[in-house]
């Protein structure tokens, strides 16, 4: 998908500012930025397709311009990856998860928090200390703590990010198989990973309603991840009629726009409480 259609997406969502530039970050703002703090996370609601009931949060990065626009992290994560920053950005998001997560526990409600890893980052053990310290610091339990990885980035090499994914599932933390079904896992691969959940990609998701291969896919993703013990999530759930068919498949979990956009950490105790998760 071009750059440009993906963040023309975004320009038309109130979640990032109307006008926001249609071009990728400079490095040079991207390690300022890094240093700064401009690195921001927002959370999107996980709710349970049974009872609409809160289940957990995805952190999503968000980079915040000095005008305080928002970017979204298409327009900076190629930068971050490919000039050997990511560490330092995936420790910034996971730090704000937890403490966010912590917040929340404080105040009555006790969610799975959710962050996304690269996998390059995955075959270093310094991202075993990152994780270890901001889970000692802020004294949070690591079986509510999940990390996702993208299906085709993952199956490029599943040898280099096993152990360290193992170490991580060792701690007590769930593993997640992100935009599953764009990336062509092969089952034996797959398996080698101790994955506890699968999200299923929104195109399948928005494709079901209409296209019979869509649909297909979206039941045999279902089902193998039944098969597998997994727990399923429906991601990018729009509208009813693809709320009523992922319920119709038994799918556990869905996020997206249908239920809530992602929002300010701030903003997610007062959504839980107009949810009934949480006594105002
Ligand atoms: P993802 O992990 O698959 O996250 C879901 C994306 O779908 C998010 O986009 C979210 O805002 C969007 N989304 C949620 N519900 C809907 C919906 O109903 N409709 C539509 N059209 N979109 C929906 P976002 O925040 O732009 O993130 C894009 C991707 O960037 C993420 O995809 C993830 O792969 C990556 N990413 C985000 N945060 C981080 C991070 O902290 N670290 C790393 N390494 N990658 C991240
Ligand atoms: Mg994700
Ligand atoms: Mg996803
Ligand atoms: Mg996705």
């Amino acid at each position: 998908v071009p750059l440009k259609a993906v963040l023309g997406t975004y320009t038309q969502r109130q979640t990032f500012a109307p006008r926001a530039p249609l071009e990728l970050l400079s490095l040079e703002d991207v390690k300022a930025g890094l240093s700064e703090g401009r690195i921001n996370v927002f959370f999107q609601p996980k709710v349970s397709v049974a009872d609409r009931s809160l289940i957990g949060v995805e952190a999503l990065v968000r980079w915040r311009k000095l005008d305080g626009n928002l970017i979204p992290p298409a327009a900076f994560l190629p930068v971050v990856e490919e000039n050997g920053l990511i560490d330092e950005m995936t420790d910034q998001v996971f730090q704000k998860a937890v403490s966010a997560m912590a917040a929340w526990s404080l105040a009555g409600l006790s969610i799975k928090v959710a962050v996304n890893f690269s996998v390059e980052s995955l075959t270093r053990y310094e991202v075993l200390d990152l994780v270890h310290s901001a889970i000692e610091r802020e004294g949070v339990d690591p079986q509510n703590l999940i990390i996702e990885v993208t299906e085709s980035r993952i199956m490029e090499d599943v040898t280099a990010p096993l152990e360290i994914l193992t170490r991580l599932r060792m701690k007590g933390i769930g593993l997640s198989i992100d935009d599953f079904g764009t990336g062509a896992s092969s089952m034996q691969q797959l398996k080698r990973i101790p994955f506890t959940e699968l999200k299923i990609d929104r195109a399948f998701v928005a494709g079901a309603p209409t296209d019979d291969e869509a649909r297909a896919m979206l039941e045999s993703s279902v089902a193998l991840a039944k098969r597998l013990g997994l727990t399923t999530v429906a991601e990018g759930v729009e509208t009813k009629e693809e709320w009523h068919l992922i319920a119709e498949l038994g799918v556990d979990v869905v996020q997206g726009y249908f239920v809530a956009r992602p929002m300010p950490s701030e903003d997610l105790l007062a959504w839980a409480q107009r949810n009934g998760d949480v006594s105002a």
